[in-house]
Parts: C-alpha cells; sequence; structure tokens
C-alpha cells in the first residue's frame, strides 16, 4: 500500500509508520530496511518504552492466548498515542477488499482512517502481483520470534534457523514458570525444553516442509549495495 501511494502520489510528504515490538526476526528487519529504500524515507518506528523481552521480565508473566497483553502494549496503545500526538491527519491503513471483516484501529475522530486497497478493490492476488513486479518478498514470518500464536511447525523452525531466538524464549519459560504454548493444542508437549528434547531426537511435525516454499527469503535491498 505504502509503494503504491508513494508511486501514486510523489508530490504527497508520506510518513511510514510501523510499531515494532523488539522481537522481530532478521528477515523482517531487512525487509524494512529495503522497504526503506524503495520508498526513499525511513520508517518511523513507534515503539513503547521497554522491548517485549524487557516487558516480560517486568511483568514476570508471558503473552498467551489468554494473556495477549504484547499487542495491547506494544503495538495498539502506541500507535493510539501517536496518532494523538501527531492529529489531526489521516492514517492509511493496509486492510485488503478481500478482507471486509477485518477493523483497522480506533484512534477518535480527529483521526480520518482511509483503507486505499479497499478502494482499489485490491485483493491478496493483486497484491502479490505488484509486490512480484516490484521484486518485494514478503518474509515468511512477520510476527514476534516468540509469538504465542505461531504454528508448532514455526516453533521447529526457530529451534533450527534461529537457536538464540529459541533458548532465549525457553529461559524465559523457566524464569516465569509458564509457557508459550497452550496445553492440549496438539499431541506434542507445551514447554519449549520438551519441545527441543523432542526436535533434537529428530522429530520433524508434519507440515513443516509444506510450509517451506509458500515464501521466499528476503533479499537485499540491490538499491542499497549498490
Ligand atoms: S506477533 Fe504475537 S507476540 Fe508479537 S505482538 Fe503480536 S500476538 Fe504478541
Amino acid at each position: 500500500m505504502a509503494l503504491r501511494l508513494a508511486e501514486l502520489h510523489p508530490e504527497t510528504d508520506w510518513r511510514y509508520v510501523c510499531t515494532p515490538t523488539g522481537d522481530e526476526l532478521p528477515d523482517v528487519l531487512l525487509h524494512w530496511a529495503k522497504l526503506e529504500c524503495l520508498l526513499g524515507k525511513p520508517l518511523e518506528k513507534v515503539t513503547h518504552k521497554l522491548d517485549l523481552n524487557q516487558l516480560i521480565a517486568e511483568m514476570n508473566a508471558l503473552p498467551s492466548w489468554r494473556m495477549r497483553w504484547c499487542t495491547r502494549m506494544l503495538k495498539i496503545e502506541t500507535a493510539i498515542a501517536w496518532y494523538a500526538k501527531n492529529a489531526p491527519c489521516v492514517a492509511y491503513v493496509g486492510l485488503r477488499a478481500d478482507e471486509p471483516e477485518r477493523q483497522g484501529g480506533i484512534f477518535g475522530d480527529s483521526v480520518e482512517q482511509r483503507y486505499p486497497m479497499r478502494e482499489w478493490g485490491w485483493g491478496l492476488a493483486d497484491v502479490q502481483r505488484y509486490l512480484a513486479e516490484r521484486g518485494v518478498m514478503i518474509p515468511k514470518r512477520t510476527d514476534c520470534a516468540r509469538c504465542p500464536y505461531q504454528r508448532l511447525g514455526d516453533w521447529w523452525e526457530l529451534w533450527k534457523e534461529y537457536p538464540d531466538y529459541y533458548a532465549s524464549a525457553e529461559a524465559q519459560e523457566a524464569e516465569v514458570g509458564h509457557t508459550f504454548r497452550s496445553d492440549g493444542r496438539d499431541t506434542w508437549p507445551a514447554d519449549l525444553k520438551g519441545l527441543r528434547l523432542r526436535f533434537e531426537r529428530g522429530e520433524v511435525p508434519r507440515g513443516v516442509e509444506l510450509n517451506g516454499d509458500l515464501f521466499g527469503k528476503v533479499e537485499a535491498c540491490r538499491a542499497c549495495s549498490l
């Protein structure tokens, strides 16, 4: 949405805003850097004063499907505060035409909200086609590394590809005495230590390979590397 708006209205002094949690995987940071190259402007990182891991330590609590304080504190409340400070303004929200059930943020009367992709009638296929034309690859995961909503296969890939992230999440479970995953979600252990022991024995959750080729690795920005 941001790329297309910049193309359609180059005369506008756009501000590009995102709300990092500090637990993004390296591919996401690379993706943002590439977007900054293409947009010719930095993304404004709107953050809480503590990142996700600092909040876990301070509150001695993990985010879970029962307590999704992470989204509220790190994304919704920070965005509301940013818009309140910058109002009146227009918030352009990247929701597509084929996901009418999703709603944008609630930023108050002084912030008009627009949904350009819905105005253009863009569904998922249109977005994918547009990004492919511009050489933009969406990272396989854009959620937090230790997001409690990730699938079992994502935990396996985190353990395999980012063992340091996995180890720090496992240490947080030991520290706090709870688990990111919920009991009964599948037949695997809920805790990351138990999962790791199974992974280390060579057990691979079903579906991991199936996920693999739906997305691609993010490529470095060619413009920046020149
Ligand atoms: S991606 Fe997951 S952990 Fe991160 S803020 Fe959203 S729900 Fe919380």
